[in-house]
């Protein structure tokens, strides 16, 4: 691969350097409440501001055609921008729409789908949720049980979703349910849009272990969504679905985000030696994380220079997903120690190093080797299709 980067990709990332340093002033996240996720669009009306001028200049799907509010940019304008979003820790919050919904529908969408759908999520005005998961089938997705069945011109859902991240703020949904019980499991699944304030959707909330609702539970009953809301062929969604989740594996923003968590640790050790001097091993664990963090930043240019070339990333996207979910829990355990006793108060405490920071990172990255594929899973895809082992 080719490391280097064009003249117009480094004018674009100053491009998006200049914004950042205008729109986020010293403090900017000070106000932000804790008990929603970092950096979340959820975290009040600045969030909101930010996330309406990043629409305004087609920032927010940028590699997509302008007519449906991209800009036509490369796959690696996508990374630099990604990688600056995540560096400044800016309130973009992730935005599904963005990340899959609407490729998805690029690819399956009928011509009137792509026209009604795709513009409104480039101006904010549809949220989206992903309804997936089950209680009863999570890794084995494809033993998803929520029906839609149908009826005239209308499908008629029933069942339970669990963790839709978001479900609380947005406005669609993008559901996988079953359409046909007696096919074999993976081939009657089917995909579809849904209006979240439809009758019959309830949605609880589930409060997760550093206590933020960032997830709940949803559930269906006979809730009517009209038939052309189906996305793409009936029973066919499992394959559909297999490609909307490789959109969600490339991980860039994951190695910007340590690598600014390294930048303020590093910076503190400096200005408080005592911290160090108490425990020498940190030194050779930042210096260790470092190098993982650039492993981690190249695994992730690799799967955006596939994309480039027209290729679609399959194992490679699952490795740097793998490699940079763990590496997060490393550096969190690193920060934690570092900081000694001080490491794990909550932002809200006086006595707080680095304004909690630590704490709110150890908690989160639990999650990241789960959300998405459990890393257990993400070695088997690696094992089976990287390294050719037949399936366990
Ligand atoms: C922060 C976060 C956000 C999420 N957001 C969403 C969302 O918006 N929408 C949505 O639909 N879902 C969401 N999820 C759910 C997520 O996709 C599932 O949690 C994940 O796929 C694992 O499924 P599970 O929780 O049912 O665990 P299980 O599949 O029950 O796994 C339990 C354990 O068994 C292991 N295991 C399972 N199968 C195998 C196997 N074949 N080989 C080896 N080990 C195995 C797993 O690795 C894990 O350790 C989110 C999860 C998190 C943590």
């Amino acid at each position: 691969m080719d490391f280097r980067f064009s003249p117009e990709e480094d004018a674009f990332r100053t491009e998006v350097q200049e914004f950042l340093r205008a729109e986020l002033k010293p403090g900017w996240d000070e106000q932000f409440d804790t008990e929603t996720e970092l950096g979340s669009m959820e975290q009040g009306d600045f969030a909101k501001q930010f996330n309406r001028k990043l629409a305004a200049r087609n920032w927010l799907a940028l590699p997509w055609p302008k007519q449906y509010g991209g800009l036509g940019a490369t796959v690696m304008q996508q990374v630099i921008y990604n990688e600056e979003m995540a560096f400044t820790g800016a309130p973009t919050g992730f935005n599904m729409g963005v990340a899959w919904v609407g490729p998805s529908l690029m690819i399956y969408g009928t011509p009137e789908q792509k026209e009604f759908f795709l513009p409104r999520i480039t101006n904010l005005e549809h949220i989206w949720c992903t309804l997936y998961s089950e209680p009863a089938a999570g890794s084995d997705l494809a033993s998803l049980q929520t029906r839609a069945v149908r009826d005239g011109d209308e499908w008629v859902l029933n069942g339970q979703k669990i963790w839709t991240s978001g479900a609380h703020r947005s406005n669609w949904g993008w559901l996988a349910a079953r359409t046909d019980t007696e096919a074999p499991k993976h081939k009657g699944i089917s995909m579809f849009l849904v209006p979240m304030d439809s009758p019959g959707i309830s949605i609880r909330p589930l409060i997760n272990m550093a206590g933020q609702h960032g997830f709940n539970e949803v559930f269906f009953e006979d809730v009517r969504i009209p038939a052309n809301y189906l996305v793409g062929q009936e029973n066919q969604g499992w394959y559909q679905l297999a490609v909307a989740l490789d959109f969600e594996r490339s991980s860039i923003a994951g190695s910007a985000r340590a690598r600014r968590i390294v930048v303020e640790l590093v910076k503190f050790a400096g200005e408080n030696r005592g911290y160090v001097e108490a425990k020498p091993e940190i030194r050779h664990r930042l210096a260790e994380i470092a190098v993982e963090i650039d492993i981690a930043k190249f695994l992730s240019y690799r799967v955006a220079s596939l994309q480039q070339a027209g290729k679609i990333p399959n194992y490679e996207a699952t490795i740097a997903k793998l490699y940079s979910s763990e590496l997060g829990q490393r550096l969190s355990r690193t920060g934690i120690e570092l900081l000694g006793l001080h490491g794990q108060l909550h932002p809200k405490s006086k006595h707080a190093k680095l304004r909690g920071l630590m704490e709110r990172y150890y908690q989160m990255s639990v999650a990241e080797t789960i959300a998405g594929g459990t890393s257990e899973v993400m070695r088997s895809v690696v094992s089976i299709r990287g390294l050719g082992l037949p399936r366990g």
